[in-house]
This record gives C-alpha cells, structure tokens and sequence, in this order.
C-alpha cells in the first residue's frame, strides 16, 4: 500500500484566511483521519473522537454565523474543506456535510431565541448532528412521509421510522420532517429533537458496500415528546425548510466526491510511476496516460462546477440548478475516476491493500444520498422545461 501523502491540490481561495484554514485542515487529515481510514473503514469503526477535534478546531460550523460560533466562511471555502476532508476519509467529510444539514434548519429557519439556545452547541460545542427526512416508504418521494408529530398542548408527540440516518443512534440532536398536516409537502414541519429524548431508539446499523465506519440505521420514533420551542419554523413550513438544506448539501456531496475523486487519482498516479510491465513504468504507456488525463480532466470539472454554484450562494443569487448538476456531474465522475484508478491499478487494485477499492465502494453511495441522480436530472430538466404535465 502506498503511503506518500497526496499533493496539494492547486486551490482557488479567496482570502490568506481560508488559505491558511485549508492547510490546518489537510495537516488535520494527514495527522489524525488518513493513516486510519483503511483499518477502520474494514473494521466498521465510527470516529467519534474525530468529530469532537474537527468541534474544538471550528470545522464543524464554518459555513454559519460568527454570533453564533460559526465560522462565517463562505461555501466555496467550506466545501473545499469538505473536499479534503473526504479525500482523507469519506465517513468524515460525508460526516461533516450532514452535520452541517442537520445546523442549516435552525440556522435558516429558527427564532433568535432558539438560535442563541442552541446553534452554539451544535456549530462548536462538541455536538453531532443528524438529519431525517427518508423513510422505509418515503424516498425519492419524500414528501410523502408519514412520520406524525401530533399537538399535545405545549408539546409535539412524534411518532414513525425515519430510515437510513447518517449518524443514527449516535448523533447528539436530529433534525427531524414530521406530518403535521395534509398529505404532501404542505403538511410537513421540521424539528429539533435531541439525541437522547425518551421513545427515540435506534436500529442495528444497515450492513454497507462501503462507508462503513459511518453508521447509517433507522430510528423510531414512539411517541417521543418535544416542547413547542423545539418546532424550526411555522407549521407546513418543515419541507420548504427541508429542501433549502437539500440544495445546500447537495454542493457537500459535489464536494465529498471531488476528493474521493481526486484520492483515487493520487493512488494511480503513485502507483503507474512505480509498477514497472514490458521494462517500463505503465505510467508510460499512452492506454494508461490517456486514462490518467481523462481522470484529472473530470476532477477540474467537477471542482470548477462545484465552486461556481458555491460562488453564486455566497453571492446570495439562486443556485438549486447549479447545486443539481454539481452533484450529478461530480458524483458521476468520482464513479468514473475510482473505477478507473482500479483499473489502472489492476489486481492489485481489486485487494483491499490498497485504497482505491475502497474509494469506488464510497463513490457509488454519492450517487444516491440526497437525492438520486435521476432525482437532480429531474431537478434540472424542470429548470429548464417546467414541472411535468403527466
Ligand atoms: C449511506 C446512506 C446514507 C443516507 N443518509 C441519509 C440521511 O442522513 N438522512 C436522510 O434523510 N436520508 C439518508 N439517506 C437516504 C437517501 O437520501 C435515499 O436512499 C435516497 O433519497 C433514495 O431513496 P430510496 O433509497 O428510498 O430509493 P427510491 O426512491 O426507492 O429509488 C429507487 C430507484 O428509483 C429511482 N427513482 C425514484 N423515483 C424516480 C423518478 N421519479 N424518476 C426516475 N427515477 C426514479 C431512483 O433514482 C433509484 O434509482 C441515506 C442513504 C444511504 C444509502
């Protein structure tokens, strides 16, 4: 297995700040998250001591508000933070991205008052969070969920199964979609439920093609009760809520899938410099170079696209089309890359002695999560043609 530290990537940044933030964090990676990816990505090991450094350095809120214990730096540095972090180590950056959609509720949405009894906690106060909107039964289709939260004087009594929850079972809060109201996305409000609130259980984490030192399980909820200062934003509002955390992460997920992307290139180039076939490095032969050459090309363009819809929300102008085809382009080419880095690698590729197999395992799940692929092509043909007529 190759051991040498990536390089670092040529970035964009807009400020020494971010700069010198962006070199903290690719020390961090090096240091504690890298050297134990592959043993406890086998071993299905969360690292939740992890999570609580990333806390006390500022990393876990630093797309929010200074008054709030936010770092206040815009997305294009945030998510270039995600990128190095997942290149690193998926489980964290994927981590770190839900974390941040689980804080975007409350952060949006939430009454000064919530925000100041809270957002410190869960933007640098050591806290994980987690975000529930799917259900066994409600997917791609989430606005047909049916987890209930029922009034009951000055308080919400939730009852239903959230399923396949980053961080269920061990995050400190979640927040929770629940119907309040009518069928369909109207009748959806959201949530702050904490972590260890009585009839809230989790399941035995779902068994994973990869990311496994990420648990991913369902949660139920038996009548879990939470006071009315825990609702994030108006009754029917929950969905609205939902979907604006959903374009914000999806540019997390573009992100996380840069640097798999770019993890599984570094392996290749190491590794086609290095094996030597007919007297020769492969890394001289024009198959393997072409390859190589696509690979970086679709890493540009993938990052380039990531950074010109963060640019436009931290321009505050609309960015939904922007974030789909993010994720979409550079989730379909963290698929592409890791596949191919493995084939660069060949047998050896196939065994787990090596990274890169593990890097096309976790770039699958990126197509999926937060809304399939096929979803962000729907998102993006109705930018472009209106909603369907059928
Ligand atoms: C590891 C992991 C972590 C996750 N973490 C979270 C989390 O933290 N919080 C959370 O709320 N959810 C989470 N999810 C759930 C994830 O967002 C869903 O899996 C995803 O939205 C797809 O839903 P589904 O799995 O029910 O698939 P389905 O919706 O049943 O889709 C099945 C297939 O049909 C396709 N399809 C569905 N509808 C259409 C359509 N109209 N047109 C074309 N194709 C369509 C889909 O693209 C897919 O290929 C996670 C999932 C995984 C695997």
């Amino acid at each position: 297995m190759t051991d040498r530290a990536p390089q670092p990537v040529d970035r964009q940044l807009p400020t020494e700040e971010s700069r010198d933030l962006l070199a903290l964090v690719r020390e961090i990676a090096q240091r504690e998250i890298r050297p134990r990816a592959a043993e406890e990505e086998d071993s299905g090991r969360f690292p939740r001591e992890v999570f609580t450094l990333l806390s006390e350095a500022g990393l876990l809120g630093l797309p929010y508000d200074g008054s709030f214990g936010g770092g206040e730096q815009p997305y294009e540095v945030y998510l270039q933070v995600l990128e190095e972090l997942a290149a690193a180590r998926l489980t964290v950056g994927l981590g770190v991205s839900v974390h941040s959609l689980a804080c975007h509720g409350l952060a949006g949405y939430g009454s000064k008052e919530q925000q100041s009894a809270h957002l410190p906690a869960m933007l640098g106060g050591g806290l994980l969070g987690a975000y529930c909107l799917s259900e066994p039964a409600a997917g791609s289709d989430a606005a047909s969920l049916t987890t209930k939260a029922v009034r009951d004087g000055d308080e919400w009594v939730i009852t239903g199964t959230k399923a396949w929850i980053t961080h269920g079972g061990v995050a400190d809060f979640y927040t929770v979609l629940a119907r309040t109201g009518a069928p369909g996305p109207k009748g959806i409000t959201a949530f702050l439920v904490p972590g260890d609130v009585e009839g809230l259980t989790a399941a035995v984490p779902e068994k994973k093609m990869g990311m496994k030192g990420s648990p991913t399980a369902q949660l139920h909820f038996d009548g879990v009760r939470v006071p009315d200062s825990r609702r994030i934003g108006e009754e029917g509002q929950g969905f609205t809520i939902a979907l604006a955390a959903l374009d914000a992460g999806r540019l997390g997920i573009a992100a996380c899938a840069v640097g798999v992307a770019q993890a599984a290139l570094d392996e290749a180039v190491t590794y086609a410099l290095d094996r030597k076939q007919f007297g020769h490095p492969i890394a001289d032969f024009q198959g393997l170079r072409f390859m190589l050459a696509d690979m970086a090309t679709k890493i540009e363009a993938g990052r380039a696209l990531y950074l010109a819809a963060a640019r436009l929300r931290d321009a505050r102008k609309p960015f939904s089309r922007q974030a789909a085809m993010a994720k979409l382009f550079c989730t379909d080419a963290a698929m592409s890359v890791t596949t191919d880095a493995v084939q660069i690698l060949g047998g050896y590729g196939y065994t787990a002695d090596f990274p890169v197999e593990r890097l096309m395992r976790e770039a699958k799940v990126l197509q999926i999560v937060e809304g399939t692929n096929q979803i962000q092509r729907m998102v993006i043909a109705r930018h472009l043609a209106g909603p369907e007529t059928r």
